[in-house]
C-alpha cells in the first residue's frame, strides 16, 4: 500500500527503482546544495550529501535565507534571536552530514528574497559566486513548483545565476511540492530517487533533528509558529530523495 497516494508526485514516483547516490555522483567532481531556509538541505538532499562527503567531494552549501520567520508570534524568540539559532542549527546539521562542507550563509529575511528587478540581479549575482562552474559539478535546489515564496524564489535566483550556459548539471529537489495534490507533471523531465542503508539514514534522522526549532517544540510560545508533524519528519527520511531533472 502506497502511503502516500493522495500526492500525485509521490504516487506517480512510487515504485520507481530507488538507486544509490552514485547514480548522482559518478563522474562528479564538487556539489553545490542550494536551499531556500536551514533545514531544507537535510530534508531534501541529506543522504546525497552524506554519500559526497564519504567520497571527500568539495561540497558548498549555500542557505539563502535566515529562516527568522517560523514563528513570527513568539515573543521569547525575536527575528534575530531565531536567525540565529538556526544558524547554528544549519552548522550541526552540516557537522553531522558533511563536516567539511563550506556553509554560506547569504542571510536574506525569511520570506523576503528579491524576486525582480535590481535587487534579483544582484541576488543572482551574489549567488553566482557559490557556485561551481564546471561541467563536472553538481547543483542542487529546490523545485519551482514547491508551493513556497522562498522556494520558488530560490529556484529562480539559481537559475538566473547560472545563465543559459552554464556548465554544471542541475537537479531540483521538491520539499512542499510533494505534497501537492494536482498532478505537478510535466514539471519534470525524469526522476531519480535515492536512497540510503540504515546507518545513512539514522545520521540523516539525527541531523534533521538538529533543526530544533523546526522538528520540536522548542519555541514554547507561538501556538501558530511551524512545526513540522512527525509523520512528516518520518517521511523525509525514510522516503528515497527525489532529484528531478529539468
Ligand atoms: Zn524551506
Amino acid at each position: 500500500m502506497n502511503a502516500h497516494s493522495q500526492y500525485p508526485l509521490l504516487a506517480a514516483l512510487h515504485g520507481q527503482q530507488a538507486g544509490a547516490a552514485a547514480d548522482l555522483l559518478d563522474g562528479v567532481a564538487s556539489l553545490c546544495v542550494v536551499a531556500p531556509h536551514p533545514d531544507d538541505e537535510t530534508l531534501g538532499c541529506g543522504l546525497l550529501l552524506l554519500a559526497a562527503a564519504e567520497r571527500d567531494l568539495p561540497i558548498t552549501i549555500v542557505c539563502m535565507t535566515d529562516g527568522s520567520r517560523s514563528h513570527p508570534g513568539s515573543v521569547a524568540w525575536p527575528a534575530e534571536r531565531l536567525a540565529a539559532e538556526r544558524r547554528l542549527e544549519l552548522t550541526r546539521a552540516v557537522r553531522c552530514l558533511a563536516p567539511a562542507a563550506t556553509v554560506v550563509w547569504l542571510g536574506y529575511p525569511d520570506t523576503g528574497l528579491p524576486t525582480d528587478g535590481p535587487a534579483l540581479a544582484a541576488a543572482s549575482a551574489r549567488l553566482a559566486r557559490h557556485l561551481p562552474q564546471r561541467h563536472d559539478a553538481l547543483i542542487l535546489t529546490t523545485w519551482p513548483h514547491d508551493p513556497h515564496g522562498d522556494h520558488a524564489s530560490t529556484t529562480r535566483l539559481v537559475e538566473a545565476a547560472r545563465g543559459p550556459d552554464h556548465p554544471a548539471r542541475l537537479f531540483h529537489y521538491p520539499i512542499w511540492g510533494r505534497f501537492l495534490d494536482r498532478d505537478p507533471r510535466p514539471g519534470f523531465d525524469r526522476a531519480l530517487l535515492v536512497t540510503g542503508d540504515t546507518e545513512a539514514r539514522a545520521r540523516k534522522r539525527r541531523a534533521l533533528a538538529c533543526h530544533r526549532t523546526q522538528m520540536s517544540r522548542l519555541i514554547p510560545d507561538d501556538p501558530e509558529g511551524f512545526v513540522m508533524p512527525k509523520w512528516m519528519q518520518e517521511h523525509f527520511v525514510e522516503h528515497p530523495e527525489i532529484y528531478l531533472a529539468a
